[in-house]
Parts: structure tokens; C-alpha cells; sequence
């Protein structure tokens, strides 16, 4: 027993960290501008050790062959909402919240992230639970523990908007019920200081707003929208959060939202689908970041439309030349989908990467959003969404090459998170 002991503490990395070799047939490590051709990522442990040539692959070495996928750093999604399975309509909404106790809302979670991990997502921040209380925190939980296979989770527990601005809105039913919401509902100062301090308390990473509401197109062609809070609320919002080390993301649609919310000191844009050059710069002036989310405007604006709301469908007609101009204007423009708010079971997240392509970005600035981007925005550069020495092992593959056609991105045929396999 002594011995053994002894044996432990002089060999403790050969007897705990076990190494595996990725053979890659393309090699792009999120961070370069090209490809890097064939390389060999050496894997120990939890973390990506170095990269080095085929030819420096050892004999004896456990290697896994991927020598003809292109590999890539696991993905990360910057808005996603795992306990919600699609609404494009209010009532779809309704009826998860009404209908579905948290615990069932919690267990179909759980498949979300399952689904998410297979096609390629290492990593998301999860921006609230739509009246899910704080069960984001119990999902990421059970993930960290090895209950049930996701991704790291980065999550934002209730969300925050100012009183009556929020579904299920009160006047959708008889007065004499009391609705639940989807978000928590604050009134002054006060009480927002309050909520940010008690989501912090249960496990918030980040703080998400709803900053403004009820958009529509003005005479002269731009949007406009109603902002939710006032300046001391917001104000009260992001100081707070700041102050305990969080971050600060706010769904703002038009510059009336985007502007106010930047100016507070949010470090996201959600969504921003009518953001105009003056966001652009004032996102550029703060380093802040865009995540435009097109895959659930493309997938709930036609739908929408029909059902009265017509200016989110003016407003997406209008975000191609808009993204291009950011992107010309060197916003940082993070990858987010929105999935939850379209179901999960019937579109891939890596459709956002055709979207990216179509409208402006180069494949690799597309593959960037989502990797070392979206790391960055986590603020954890060096460690996730890039393929080098002392980064944590979070690697996918596709087959074919997502450079000269991006739906590669949908077909993820390899899988490892922390190291440890997860698809094969
Ligand atoms: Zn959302």
C-alpha cells in the first residue's frame, strides 16, 4: 500500500493524464487566417498539449484518425435558450409555460443539450429560462457533474425586464389570474439592484435585459422602438452587475435600445436587427459585441408577419446590407442562433454559419464567430474556442471543407469536449 502510494506521487501525470493524438486531414485552429494543412493535435488530459506534424506522431501513440476531416475548435453559441423547445407563435410560448412544470421543462433540456454537443457545440451561454426560474443552473450542474451530456455552460438564469413589459402579458387573459413571466419583473432602481444580486446569488454568469419592446418603422425608414427602462434602472442593472465581476447582455432591437444599453454598459447586443452605423461604432468604440441571431429571425419573421407584427419582417428584409457594414466596420460580431426559439430537433445551429457567409463574411470570419469570437466574448480567449498549446480540448470534425462550402459545418462527424470523446 506504501509503495503504491509512493508510485503516485512520483508518476502522478503518467498515471492520470492519458494522451491521445488527433490525426487531422486540415487543421483550422480558429485563430490563424488559413488553414494550417496536416497537422497532429496531441491531447492530454483535459487540455490540447501542442500541435505538431504527422511525421512527429509516435509509433506507440493512441491516435485517433481523422486524417481525412477537417478539424476545427468545438463551437460555441452565444444566445441560446435550452428550456424552450420553438416558439414562433404566442401560443406555442403559452403552452410551454402554462402546461409544462419546470421539472418536464428541465428534462427536455437536457435532449437540447444532447443535441447541441453532437452537432458540434462545446459551449453556450444560455441568455434566460423563459420562466424557468433558475433550472439553467441545475442543467449546467448536472453537465459539469457527468449526469447528462452537454456543453459548458455560460447561463443567465431568469432575465430582467421592467413590469408589464414581458409575456405572458396580462391583458392575453382574465384580469382575475396572475400570469407567470418569462423573465423577472422589476420597478425602480431598487428592485433591479435587487434581482441582479439574487441571480448572482443563485448562479448567474451573466445578466440578461430586455431593453427595449414594440418596434416599428418610422416616416423617414429607420426603426424605432420603446425603451424598458429608465436610465436609473438600467443604469442600477449594469453597475451591479459590472461591480460582481458579471457581464451584461441586453436583447435591444433598434438604435432607441441598442444605444441606451451600450451606453449603460452592456457587453452584448441581442439580436440588433435594426442596428445602425452609429451602433456599429459605439460597438466598436467599447469593444462590445453583436450576436445577430438570423437563424430564429429567418425562421419566426414569415410567421410573425402573418400574424400582424410586420415590422420584423421589414426589419429582416433590411439586415443584409446591415451585417455587411458591420462587418466592413470591424464590429465584433459573435455567433449566436437563438435555438430554443426555434425548435432544436428540427435545425441545426450551424445553419448561422450560412447566414454569416451569404450576407458578408468570409467562411473563415464566419468559423472566427463562432470560435475564437465567442471565446472572447465569454472572455475566455486562450482557453475555449481556439486549437492550441495549454487550451482546453474541445474539438470537432466535419467532413469536406467548411472553406469552400460552409454547410460542412452541419455535418460534425467528431466530437470531444475536456478531452474526452464524445462523438465518433
Ligand atoms: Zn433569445
Amino acid at each position: 500500500m506504501k509503495k503504491l502510494l509512493v508510485l503516485f506521487f512520483l508518476f502522478p501525470v503518467v498515471l492520470m493524464a492519458q494522451t491521445t493524438i488527433l490525426k487531422c486531414g486540415n487543421l483550422i485552429d480558429g485563430k490563424s487566417a488559413q488553414a494550417l494543412g496536416k497537422k497532429a493535435v496531441v491531447v492530454e488530459g483535459k487540455l490540447i498539449r501542442e500541435i505538431i506534424e504527422w511525421d512527429k506522431i509516435p509509433a506507440n501513440a493512441n491516435v485517433i484518425d481523422l486524417s481525412s476531416k477537417t478539424v476545427l475548435p468545438g463551437l460555441i453559441d452565444c444566445h441560446t435558450h435550452v428550456l424552450l423547445q420553438g416558439d414562433i407563435t404566442a401560443e406555442e410560448y403559452n403552452a410551454q409555460v402554462l402546461k409544462e412544470s419546470i421539472p418536464y421543462r428541465t428534462l427536455r433540456a437536457s435532449v437540447a443539450c444532447k443535441i447541441a454537443l453532437m452537432n458540434g457545440f462545446t459551449t453556450m451561454r444560455d441568455v434566460e429560462t423563459e420562466g424557468a426560474m433558475y433550472a439553467d443552473v441545475d442543467v449546467k450542474k448536472a453537465i459539469n457533474n457527468g449526469i447528462i451530456p452537454g456543453p459548458r455552460m455560460y447561463v443567465a438564469t431568469r432575465g430582467i425586464n421592467t413590469y408589464g413589459h414581458y409575456p405572458i402579458s396580462n391583458g392575453e387573459y382574465s384580469w382575475e389570474l396572475h400570469m407567470p413571466k418569462g423573465i423577472q419583473e422589476v420597478n425602480g432602481a431598487d428592485e433591479a439592484r435587487k434581482a441582479v444580486r439574487e441571480q448572482i446569488s443563485y448562479g448567474a454568469d451573466w445578466i440578461k435585459i430586455y431593453a427595449d419592446r414594440s418596434y416599428y418603422k418610422k416616416n423617414d425608414g429607420t426603426f424605432g422602438s420603446i425603451p424598458n427602462f429608465t436610465q436609473e434602472e438600467i443604469s442600477a442593472v449594469a453597475e451591479e452587475t459590472i461591480k460582481s465581476r458579471k457581464m451584461l447582455a441586453a436583447h435591444a432591437i433598434t438604435p432607441d435600445g441598442i444605444l441606451y444599453a451600450l451606453k449603460a454598459g452592456a457587453r452584448t447586443i441581442e439580436h440588433g436587427t435594426a442596428i445602425s452605423e452609429e451602433c456599429m461604432d459605439l460597438l466598436v468604440q467599447k469593444g462590445a459585441f453583436w450576436v445577430p441571431t438570423i437563424t430564429v429571425i429567418d425562421y419566426v419573421a414569415e410567421g410573425r408577419a402573418k400574424l400582424g407584427a410586420v415590422s420584423y419582417f421589414q426589419m429582416y428584409q433590411e439586415l443584409q446590407p446591415r451585417f455587411k457594414k458591420a462587418v466592413q466596420k470591424g464590429v465584433k460580431i459573435a455567433f449566436g442562433t437563438d435555438a430554443g426559439g426555434f425548435d432544436w430537433q428540427k435545425l441545426p445551429q450551424s445553419r448561422e454559419f450560412s447566414f454569416y457567409v451569404k450576407y458578408g463574411m468570409t467562411p473563415m470570419q464566419a468559423i472566427q464567430s463562432a470560435t475564437t469570437v465567442a471565446a472572447d466574448l465569454l472572455d475566455k480567449a486562450g482557453q475555449l474556442g481556439e486549437i492550441t498549446k495549454g487550451a482546453f480540448a474541445d474539438i470537432i470534425a466535419v467532413d469536406g471543407d467548411p472553406l469552400q462550402k460552409i454547410e460542412a459545418m452541419e455535418k460534425v462527424i467528431f466530437v470531444m469536449k475536456d478531452g474526452k470523446i464524445e462523438k465518433q
